[in-house]
């Protein structure tokens, strides 16, 4: 990554976005070219393979100045527009009244279009369908959206009869490019429910939903008193259920809908953090899928940092910059941001699933300034030596128990040194050490690990009766000696108690507090901690 001056505070006001309100089709801020220069770069073919096989897929799109999207060719030319399909409702809402707002920030809404099985998925089968009615909350309405997104490749107008294409735009534009009212959301329910948000919520804790930032998405619920329609670009993708594993959308669809966002954004002046999902709006609705959004926020990113485009990177990293600090700082934030953001509005076994997914750790240790070398989880071993005794308590057994409890076999006083010895189970950063009060007395160690496909996890330690001279943040091996079982103060048997929890687990649970919460059940167990007799199976051979 290069390196770049510090952010005046001239310039960070700016770029953070103070200076945006009324920006939308008027361009970027004055003086930006002088500072265009400071972001960092990343290469394509330093990326994970799966995020490369996703970015060379995506088709080089501009929406031009009135309004309509064009392929590109390698050289940057128009191979011609893609085809229209203006839908009914579209056609008859093309006024100068339903143009949307001018001088107000606006959003990208993505939606997935939640078809059943037997419907025709081509995308002119999903044209039919927005011509026919559908139930939309109380409502039949007609649906509608500017663009329409597929699996298939993209292809411009040529033979109108040609069956195949990925991207259709849905709504023709105003004479000036100035998109007119296609997005669908319920008006009512965005009204009065702040409060009880959580993605608005999950805003507020990542302390971005005030000034300067001030997302579109905070702004609709607190700001002025308009029609969310007035200021959102809707996209519909087909498919559905996009977070259930069988049904995750495509590689091509992935890299057509990145497109078309990319198109938009840059043609409207929108930033990365103002392209939301449908249920970030009405959490009622569930698509296009949390997953979803945050691999497309991630992917958006990443691609930023590919390609050369400054004001692509400004609208991507520009609300992360803080005064005084470099722009490497601000990609950073971003991608912290990318994930902190899933943490809060999901579960950490869907954040494990995630991170396995977006290749997220493996990009992020190119964009942190000293990355950890947390190794890949490889051949590992058994928390403790030699034989062992019938378990006690086991995953699960009882509900609220999320640990295995290990014990040595034989007498406690003739355990020898090996045998007393707690012992890592893989390679891996110690992330705490301490006292443990949960389900047993003790101490307790803690360490992260990554498993080879991305994703992360932790190894607990706990009802320990001494800790070796562990020092947090030092990597270290499988097999080290972590401590001591044995005879404890509260009488009980010697034995270590291991789990395995997701990587999620700790920022919502155990950097606050090692112990399971009193209130947990299996269900929230099964939610936060893999089962550790499973994980011991595979990881020792
Ligand atoms: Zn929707
Ligand atoms: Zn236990």
């Amino acid at each position: 990554m290069s390196q770049a001056g510090k952010v005046s505070r001239r310039d960070f006001l700016k770029l953070a976005g103070v200076n945006l309100a009324g920006l939308a089709l008027r361009g970027l801020p004055a003086g930006f070219g002088d500072w265009a220069a400071g972001w960092p770069s990343l290469r394509l073919s330093d990326l994970p393979v799966e995020i490369q096989n996703i970015l060379r897929r995506v088709p080089k799109t501009v929406l031009m100045q009135n309004g309509y999207l064009h392929l590109l060719d390698e050289n940057r030319f128009s191979r011609g527009r893609v085809p229209l399909a203006p839908t009914r409702w579209n056609l008859e809402r093309s006024k100068a009244v339903d143009e949307l707002f001018p001088d107000m920030r606006w959003g990208i809404v993505l939606h997935w279009y939640g078809d059943p099985d037997y419907f025709d998925r081509r995308i002119k089968g999903y044209l039919r369908g927005f011509n026919s009615t559908r139930r939309i909350a109380d409502f039949e309405t007609q649906t509608s959206a500017h663009f329409l997104v597929g699996d298939d490749l993209p292809a411009v107008v040529i033979d109108p009869k040609a069956d195949f294409f990925g991207i259709a735009q849905t709504q023709a534009p105003s004479p000036q490019g100035v998109p007119y009212l296609a997005s669908h959301l319920n008006n009512f329910v965005v009204r009065g429910f702040a409060g009880e948000h959580y993605f608005i919520n999950a805003l507020y804790q990542l302390g971005l939903a005030g000034p300067p930032v001030n997302p579109v998405l905070v702004d609709l619920f607190e700001g002025p008193k308009v029609d969310p329609n007035f200021r959102t670009i809707s996209i519909e993708i087909t498919g559905s259920d996009f977070d259930d594993p069988g049904q995750a959308p495509s590689d091509q669809k992935i890299a057509n809908a990145l497109s078309v966002v990319w198109a938009v954004m840059e043609r409207y002046q929108i930033r990365a953090l103002d392209v939301l999902g449908h249920s970030e709006i009405q959490p009622d609705n569930a698509d296009p899928g949390k997953k979803f959004m945050a691999l497309m926020r991630y992917l958006l990113g990443v691609k930023a940092l590919v390609e050369g485009d400054a004001r692509m990177k400004y609208l991507v990293f520009g609300p992360f910059l803080e005064e005084g600090s470099l722009p490497e700082r601000a990609v950073q934030r971003y991608f912290e941001f990318v994930r902190a953001y899933l943490v809060l509005v999901d579960l950490p076994v869907s954040v494990y699933a995630w991170e396995a997914r977006s290749k997220f750790w493996f990009v992020m240790d190119q964009i942190v300034q000293a990355p950890l070398a947390l190794p890949l989880i490889s051949q590992g071993c058994f928390p403790i030596f030699g034989e062992t005794g019938h378990p006690g308590s086991c995953y699960l057994d009882p509900d609220n128990h999320e640990g295995l409890d290990i014990y040595p076999v034989g007498a406690e006083n003739k355990l020898d040194w090996q045998q007393r010895g707690a012992y890592l189970a893989v390679s891996g950063a110690c992330v705490a050490v301490g006292e443990n009060h949960g389900f047993h007395h003790g101490k307790m160690a803690v360490f992260r690990h990554r498993q080879p496909d991305g994703a992360e996890l932790l190894t607990l330690y706990g009802h320990l009766q001494a800790l070796a001279a562990l020092e947090v943040g030092k990597v270290y091996a499988a097999g080290t000696r972590l401590g001591e079982v044995g005879s404890l103060a509260d009488g009980s048997h010697a034995f270590v108690h291991f789990a395995t929890a997701y990587g999620a687990t700790w920022d919502v649970q155990l950097r606050q507090n090692p112990n399971v919460p009193l209130s947990a059940d299996a269900r929230w167990v099964q939610r936060h901690f893999l089962p550790p007799g499973e994980f011991l199976r595979q990881v020792v051979v």
